[in-house]
């Protein structure tokens, strides 16, 4: 019986990409989990359920087992054959995968795109704009003393990301603002109760307190770290926040252009904007100018709320405008553990971060045009391979149906609704559990992915599926050629 202890094991989940996770292993099985959160430990412990352990291939309708060199053989014949493939997924894989991903969908002629495509695709269009005032997550941790979560709800979606990087962090120069919480959530339990009781004695129904509060706590004025939450419903992270603001949905927009307004010091003449009374917007941006290093996360609520790209413009433009009178800073909330290492790699390999038509025989980039998305649901191609994603499950209707009309590729460990729907199905190992390589946390700070354990035989890491694949396909072309 072999017991052993790893330290310092990257997350492979969210984009938080925690680096202090411990795990024990017994007899190649991971049997505990220290320092992660309930998503990491799950992902940790029950990583081989509904797992995809043999090739598979779609014959008579039904998905038969296969060889490994029959499943390769197979997919470079779907790619050679196919006059416009998609080649998409690449945020839950290693950067060396990705690597080789993109050699292939130029040797195909194929459009290559990750998951940003329906989730931070806007904020990087933005970005291109207006460019972005960043840093990485260790100098937030020691130095902001201002933080918004806007339209982003970490508690659920990042869930260590307060407690590691932000407000609930001990930094050099900032300590946890954990105490003055724990004194908060006292105070309103306190508040219930006294409530409850008059309730009971006076015998009358008490009304549901107010969604938002016109007046700033106390709290918000203390020289320790503040949290304000901007969103559309008061979430878990809002519940944890020293303030919550209730933005009326689809006008973040609006919210932010009206900061913009107050921090340049012009006046608005009307009483409320996106559902918040001006007076507090003004209380609010008397805040953040007199903070000495704010930060504003953001996550699909700008991305993907009416507006898109130009509520991102209007967040980085309110950053610009900000670092004229204090310092101020902006993330995006990247979901995937490696969606900026995709970013990143296709970037040094083809100048552009995501949505890459090769059909031409050079990289073009025009989200609208050359994003998976877009291109399905004009029906635009005729075969995809898909790698460690599910977007059976996370695409519009239309395209998921112009997906799986054509031969479809998938590439993944575990079985997921479009490895069901797949012609070929190549079962990979899981990269930072099963395989090593890189990834990138959402700051941009390049990470270790770790093997903790041996993968189940005949189970090949995604960079060297791609390789045969892409071998295959070149050995297809010169015969043909
Ligand atoms: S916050 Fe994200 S990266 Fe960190 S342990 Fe949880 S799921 Fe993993």
């Amino acid at each position: 019986m072999r017991v052993s202890v790893i330290s310092s094991v990257t997350c492979p989940v969210c984009g938080s990409f925690c680096d202090d996770i411990e795990v024990t292993v017994k007899n190649n099985v991971i049997i505990k989990v220290k320092n992660a959160c309930a998503v990491g430990e799950a992902k940790f412990l029950n990583y081989a359920t509904h797992r995809n352990v043999k090739p598979l291939i779609r014959k008579n309708g039904e998905l038969v087992e296969a060889s490994l060199d029959e499943a390769i053989q197979k997919s470079a014949d779907i790619l050679v054959d196919a006059a416009y493939p998609i080649l998409y997924g690449w945020s839950s894989t290693s950067c060396e995968a990705i690597r080789v991903g993109l050699e292939l969908a130029e040797e195909v002629g194929g459009v290559i795109d990750n998951t940003s495509t329906i989730c931070h695709g806007p904020s990087i269009l933005s970005i291109q704009d207006v460019g972005i005032s960043s840093c990485t997550l260790g100098q937030l941790r020691h130095r902001a003393d201002l933080v918004f979560y806007w339209g982003s709800n970490p508690w659920s979606a990042h869930p260590r990301h307060i407690d590691r990087y932000t407000t609930f962090s001990s930094g050099r120069f900032q300590a946890s603002a954990w105490k003055g919480y724990l004194l908060r959530q006292s105070a309103i339990l306190a508040k219930k109760r006294l409530s409850r009781a008059a309730n009971l004695v006076l015998r009358r129904d008490v009304s549901a307190p107010p969604m938002m509060d016109r007046r700033l706590p106390y709290s918000l004025f203390r020289k320790e770290r503040k949290m304000i939450v901007v969103d559309v419903r008061r979430t878990r992270s809002a519940e944890l926040a020293d303030y919550f603001i209730q933005v009326q949905p689809n006008k973040d927009y609006e919210l932010l252009q009206a900061f913009r307004m107050l921090i340049r010091d012009e006046e608005i003449d009307v009483d409320e904007v996106a559902g918040v009374p001006v007076d507090v917007l003004e209380d609010v941006a008397y805040l953040m100018i007199g903070c000495d290093l704010g930060v504003l996360f953001f996550g699909v609520g700008l991305t993907m709320s009416e507006g898109k790209l130009r509520n991102i413009d209007a967040a980085l433009s309110l950053v610009r405008d900000l670092n004229q009178r204090t310092k101020f800073l902006i993330m995006p909330m990247r979901g995937h553990f490696n969606v900026t290492g995709a970013n990143v790699v296709f970037t040094w390999q083809t100048g552009y971060p995501y949505a890459v038509d090769f059909s031409q025989g050079y990289p073009r980039y025009n989200p609208g045009e050359t994003s998976v998305v877009d291109i399905l649901c004009r029906g635009e191609s005729d075969a995809g391979l898909v790698i460690a994603s599910d977007p059976v499950a996370h695409f519009p209707r239309e395209a998921v149906s112009n997906l799986v009309k054509n031969p479809l590729i998938v590439i993944d460990p575990q079985v997921t609704p479009t490895s069901l729907m797949a012609d070929v199905v190549i079962p990979s190992t899981f990269v930072g559990i099963e395989t090593e390589g890189t990834a990138y946390r959402m700051d941009h700070v390049p990470l270790p992915l770790r093997k903790i354990v041996e993968p189940p035989g005949g189970c090949l890491p995604d960079e060297e599926i791609l390789q045969r694949i892409l071998h295959e396909v070149r050995k297809s072309r010169g015969r043909r050629n």
